[in-house]
Formats: C-alpha cells, structure tokens, sequence
C-alpha cells in the first residue's frame, strides 16, 4: 500500500465491525485502473460476516437513537473535520482506488463534507407535526422515529460521497448504518470509517462491510434485522435488491442508472454549451449517473456548435489522474473498458461516424490501465445502441433535430429518467420544455453536480426513493402519530 495511505489505512484491512478490524480469511486485489497494479488487499466476506456486521449496529442503534438530536450533530461535525483534516489523502487514496482526476477526487472529498455538514445542520430540526384535532381539547402529533439499522449498497463511481450522503441522513435519524462498498473501491469506504471512529462516533453506529454484492450485499437486504435498504449502483442489481426487499416488506431506495439527454436550442449560447456538453460527457472519464449520454442539437446550429465541441474536446487531457494538468482518467475496470469499446464498435457498425477521438497515453506505466480515447460520434440511426444504453464512458453520440416537439419525443422515449440538460435562452422553451421532461432532474444552463438540498432522485427505471434534501431525509425515518386526550 502506497505510504500515503498508511495514515488512512491498516496494511491489511479487513471488514470494519464495532469500530474495530474483523479478519477475513478469502480477500481480493484492489487494482489501480491506471496501472492495473495491486494496491491492497481486501476482505470479501461472507454471510456470517454480514451477520456480525447487522448485529453490532443493531447493538448499537438504541443508544445511538437515545443520544439527543443536536448531540448526533457534533458528532457529525466532528466526522466532516476529520475528513477535511486528511483532504489529501483521502483525495490521493480516491485517485489511487478510483482513476479520477487528482482535482476531481479533491471535489468529491468536499461534497462529502457538504454532505455531512448539510445533515448535521438537521440537529436542531423540527422532528414532528402538532395537528389540528376534530375534538375539544386533544391533540394529535406526529413523531420521526429512526427506522433501525439500515444497510447502504454503494458503487465505485463516488465512494467517498456516496458513503457521506447516506451515512449522515442515516446518523442524524438516529439509525446505525453497514456501509457495503463496491468490489472495486472498498478502501475509500474503510478510511471514512475509520475517521469516522476518529472523530469519536460510537462502537456500531457506522460498520464497513466488503465482499461480493450477490454474497454480502444480498445477505443485508435479506436479513430481518435491516430496516432499509438504500443502494446506488445499475438497475440490474437494483432490481433484484427490490424483489428481495419486497419479501421483508421494508422500504427501498434505489439510485439507479442514468441517459440524459442533453438538449441545444438554436438560440443558446454555443460556446457555453459545447463546453458543458463536453465536460459533462467526460467527466469521470464518463462515469457519472448524471453525464451528457446523447446531445441533441437544434439544425440551425449543428454546424457552429460541432466546431465549438471539437474546439472543447481538444481541451481534454487524458492520462495520469495523479498529473495535475490530466482532466480524464482511466474507466474503472477492465470489463467497464470492454463495455464501452465494444459499444463505441457497434456504434460504427449501426452507421455511426467518428467526428472526434482523443488519444489515450502511452507511457509502459499505463499499460495495464483500462483507457478509452475519449470520442464524439455522429450520423447515427435513430435506434442505434448507443442512444438507447447507458454507456458510462466517455463516448459522446451528437444527433441533429428540427423542432420542440421532435426533441422532446426524442428525449423523452427512453426507459430512464434521472438527469435531464436544457440549453436556451428563451424562457417560455425552458419552462415548456421543463414541465414535458420525463426526468427526475432538468438543468437548465448549466452543468451539474446536483446540489445537497436539492433532490437526486430518478423517474423510471432510473430508480425509486432518492437522496439529498429534506425529500432524502425522510426516507430515513417513520412516523408516529400520537393522540392525546388532555380533557380533565
Ligand atoms: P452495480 O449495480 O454493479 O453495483 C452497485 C453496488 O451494488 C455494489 O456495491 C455491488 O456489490 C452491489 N450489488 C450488486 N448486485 C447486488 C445484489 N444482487 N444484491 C445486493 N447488492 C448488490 O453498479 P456499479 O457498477 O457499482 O455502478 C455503476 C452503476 O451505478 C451505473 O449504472 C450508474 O448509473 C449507477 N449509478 C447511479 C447513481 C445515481 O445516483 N442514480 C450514482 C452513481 C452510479
């Protein structure tokens, strides 16, 4: 393990279980997808791991939940210090486990202390309703109870981020929280864990446990003692944790896959656009569930706005992630590489043109690395493969249309529904154009991220529930109601 995270991490890390190291006998490389060289071993459990994980939070829920509301927020605050006192490991570790850009993991690290910080300031919320009653002198109140142990299935896009926007709604509740990473970046996870015992969280109340998802994943969704499962990551998986939530009668939240269109006006701003449309394809060399998957742009400014595309591809940089000139970094794995190659091959097969590639580095270093030139392709049939699936990688498909109508049938006729992008100046076309969009989130003018208070939640098979905000909170707890008859 590289002496940087050493400070994070033990040399063999195991599960995290009672803010302590469990053991595991069957571990598994972690790779570094720029290089493809091992950095760490990790434990992948079993289900009597899971079992052992489930247990210490359930140990620990009730005092958990009996520690006052504005006390669970300094704690939280103390977890969002810890994490900013070790920005740049935590950052350099991301980098490391995940590929993105050094600048990029320095974000991610931020939005996870928004993200705690946010929730932390529900310490002093309202944590109930008086309602009016029907009769003399009784009253009727509802109450939030924490639901009790919650289990988070996460992916590898945004481990840092994704762990600190479900753990801290979670924590603020007054739920104890198994955090199960994916395969691919589970030392992240470990390391906020760790810091998070750091900044004196309770034995259980935050649990790290690693494995396969169809072994330990699987086991938490299935265990009586978890109260909600809430899980970011493909709608394959998500479905199947939603059948088999549906067994417990417990609730899900699911973030699930993602194809926004990404919509030019004839009367945007051009440059600004293109730019967005780039930055939002590239990004985490593509892996993101909000990325610009298929651009639409009006004919009146197809050619102006290529040539403005072109000019903010050749802006991309790809290469190491650690360089701070590199704005692209590898894809995560091996099979997300031959995802995304072998959908940029039958792109071309279906009649696609390549407009635009960029190269990918060629140091012996990055040999081993999973790199995909980064590439705008266009001319293609209105039912080509790539308009249709999410490609998570950084394969831009440009479509030309003529009308509102056109485009909003266009967008529209897609089996997901997170993200949604819309660039015009023209008020009445934004907000028509807004209200007929099948998505969970439209951005007008502008670029994501989403935004803490906001709400991340998808429309379709892009999933159920969501997170952030107020609407976030709430799927963290139940309701009491309360009827008191005070009539002497
Ligand atoms: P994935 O579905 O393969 O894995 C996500 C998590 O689910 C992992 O921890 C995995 O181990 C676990 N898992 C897999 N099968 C499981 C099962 N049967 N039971 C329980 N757990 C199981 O997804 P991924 O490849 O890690 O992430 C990429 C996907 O995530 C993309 O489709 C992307 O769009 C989506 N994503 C969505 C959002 C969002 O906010 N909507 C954010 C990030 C990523």
């Amino acid at each position: 393990m590289s002496p940087d995270f050493k400070k994070l991490l033990p040399e063999h890390a195991g599960h995290f279980i009672n803010n302590a190291w469990l053991a595991c006998q069957t571990t598994d490389d972690v790779l570094n997808p720029a290089t493809g060289e091992t950095i760490a071993q990790v434990a992948m459990g079993s289900k009597a791991d899971a079992d052992k994980a489930i247990s210490a939070a359930k140990n620990a829920q009730k005092q958990w939940a009996a520690v006052p509301q504005p006390q669970r927020a300094d704690y939280l605050h103390a977890f969002a210090q810890q994490i900013e006192k070790h920005k740049k490991a935590l950052a350099a570790l991301l980098t490391t486990e995940q590929g993105k850009p050094l600048s990029e993991s320095i974000g991610e690290v931020e939005m996870a202390v928004t993200m705690i910080r946010y929730y932390a300031g529900f310490g002093w919320k309202r944590t109930g309703h008086v309602i009016a009653s029907n009769h003399p002198q009784q009253q009727a109140i509802t109450k939030e109870a924490p639901l009790g142990v919650v289990a988070a299935i996460i992916p590898w896009n945004f481990p840092l981020a994704i762990f600190a926007r479900k753990t801290a709604p979670a924590l603020i509740a007054g739920n104890t929280i198994v955090v199960k990473p994916s395969e691919n970046t589970p030392l992240c996870s470990l390391a906020l864990a760790t810091l998070s015992k750091a900044a004196g969280i309770p034995d259980g109340v935050i649990n790290v446990l690693c494995g396969e998802g169809s072994k330990v994943g699987d086991a938490l969704v299935r265990h009586p003692d978890v109260q909600l499962v809430t899980m970011t990551g493909s709608t394959r998986a998500g479905k199947i944790i939603a059948k088999n939530a549906a067994e417990k009668v417990i609730p899900v939240s699911l973030e699930l896959g993602g194809k926004a269109p990404f919509i030019v006006l004839a009367d945007a701003d051009i440059e600004k656009a293109a730019q967005d449309a780039i930055d939002a394809r590239m990004a985490n060399c593509g892996q993101v569930c909000i990325c610009n998957e298929r651009t639409y742009v009006q004919r009146d400014v197809y050619d102006k706005f290529m040539q403005a595309l072109k000019k903010a591809a050749d802006k991309v940089v790809v290469g190491d992630p650690m360089a701070s000139k590199t704005t692209m970094g590898p894809k995560i794995s091996a099979a997300e590489k031959s995802h995304v190659d072998e959908l940029l091959a039958k792109s071309q097969k279906e009649g696609g043109t390549i407009f635009w590639q960029g190269k990918v580095p060629s140091d012996e270093k990055f040999k081993g690395g999973n790199w995909v030139a980064p590439t705008i392709i266009t001319d293609l049939p209105a039912n080509a493969t790539i308009l249709k699936e999410e490609a998570f990688g950084p394969i831009l498909p440009v479509v030309v249309f003529d009308t509102i109508d056109e485009v909003i049938a266009l967008a529209n006729d897609c089996e997901y529904g997170l993200s949604s992008y819309l660039y015009t100046r023209d008020l009445h076309a934004a907000m028509q154009i807004s209200d007929a969009l099948e998505y969970g989130e439209v951005y007008i003018n502008r670029y994501g991220p989403e935004e803490v208070n906001g709400f991340h939640a998808g429309w379709k098979l892009s999933g159920i529930g969501g997170d952030d905000g107020e609407h976030g909170y709430q799927l963290y707890v139940k309701q009491k109601t309360v009827y008191l008859n005070y009539k002497s």
